[in-house]
């Protein structure tokens, strides 16, 4: 019920304005959030990576009203691939891209658009020896950004994209994507869905979400487990097991400041681990789904506006 309000509230802008400006927030969006400048995300993406990590970074935005943002966007991600570049890891640092910040629903010729923005992105990795990964949003946009996803590979095959196993279309997608060379990212989904499209039952998300790892796992392509539940992390590593899967031929991903022990106790343990890393102005979407996802989190803000 709360995570729900909290979906709808992540839509707000004026729950936005005043969220953004509470001087008490930033402590709380700091747990998430690598920071709003370059130079911090790049700091998080060094202790990510000297402490054997692997990282997915997304610069934040979402949900862009003109074509401008959307090249700012386009931009920013061209300025972030520059500047990671001279890290010289490859592709342990990859970039990971919302299309509605590209430009995806801006009308009829959103779709367009959106491509045109991202394929420099694209380049770009390429040629810093590294891929993208569209993330996904709501239901609407998975038929245009799996198009979109068809497209580039065309041109950049070590593209990737999120599937969200709440989706009753999902193990549909998981099949015609576990295939040699695709890279698909398994996650449970964090939007508001309704049940016309999407299971509700937190156990029926588990349940689809085992259905589709297994069809990636026995697949072709390259999966990569995005999730924090120890119980589908255990699955992963069975799997892996019957399907006869070195670690580095799939992939763990967990977000920024979420289960840090784990990320770093399978990584010691041999797993192929890569950290979600946000940063970035535009935080208050992404923090919003964070609380979301776990009540405690929503105490840990409220607590925060309380006198010390
Ligand atoms: P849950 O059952 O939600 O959590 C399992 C356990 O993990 C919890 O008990 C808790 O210990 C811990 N945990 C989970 N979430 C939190 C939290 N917010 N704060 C603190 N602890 C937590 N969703 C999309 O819809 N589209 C995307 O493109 C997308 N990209 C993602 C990329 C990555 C790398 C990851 C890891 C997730 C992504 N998600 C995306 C979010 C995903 O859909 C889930 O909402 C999120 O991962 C929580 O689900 P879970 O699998 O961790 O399981």
């Amino acid at each position: 019920m709360l995570g729900r309000m909290l979906l709808t509230a992540s839509r707000s802008d004026r729950l936005r304005d005043f969220v953004a400006t509470a001087p008490v927030t930033r402590p709380v969006v700091d747990r998430f959030v690598a920071g709003e400048g370059l130079p911090d995300a790049l700091a998080a993406v060094r202790d990510l990576t000297d402490a054997g990590l692997d990282v997915t970074i997304d610069h934040l935005g979402e949900d862009i009203t003109d074509p401008a943002q959307a090249e700012a966007n386009r931009d920013a991600y061209l300025a972030l691939l520059a500047a990671a570049a001279p890290l010289g890891a490859g592709p342990r640092v990859e970039v990971s891209v919302k299309l509605s910040a590209f430009g995806q629903a801006l009308g009829p010729d959103g779709h367009e658009l959106a491509l045109a923005n991202v394929r420099p992105v694209c380049a770009a990795a390429a040629k810093a020896g590294t891929t993208v990964t569209l993330d996904m949003e709501d239901h609407t946009t998975v038929d245009s950004t799996l198009a979109i996803l068809d497209e580039l590979r065309k041109d950049y095959p070590g593209t990737g994209a999120v599937l969200q196993s709440y989706l009753f279309r999902t193990e549909e997608d998981c099949r015609r994507l576990a295939v040699e060379g695709s890279r698909v990212r398994l996650v449970k989904g964090a939007y508001r869905e309704p049940a016309s499209v999407a299971h509700q039952d937190r156990r029926e998300v588990d349940l689809a979400y085992v259905r589709c790892l297994k069809i990636l796992m026995a697949g072709g392509g390259h999966p990569m487990v995005a999730t924090h539940d120890p119980r589908l992390i255990a699955i992963t590593l069975d799997l892996a097991l019957r399907n006869e899967r070195v670690p580095g031929s799939y992939e763990f991903q967990m977000l920024y400041g979420i289960r840090e022990p784990e990320q770093r106790r399978l990584a010691e343990a041999g797993e192929q681990v890569r950290v979600y890393v946000p940063f970035g102005t535009d935080w208050y979407g992404y923090f919003t789904r964070r609380l979301a996802e776990r009540p405690a989190n929503v105490a840990f803000f409220l607590r925060s506006f309380l006198p010390a």
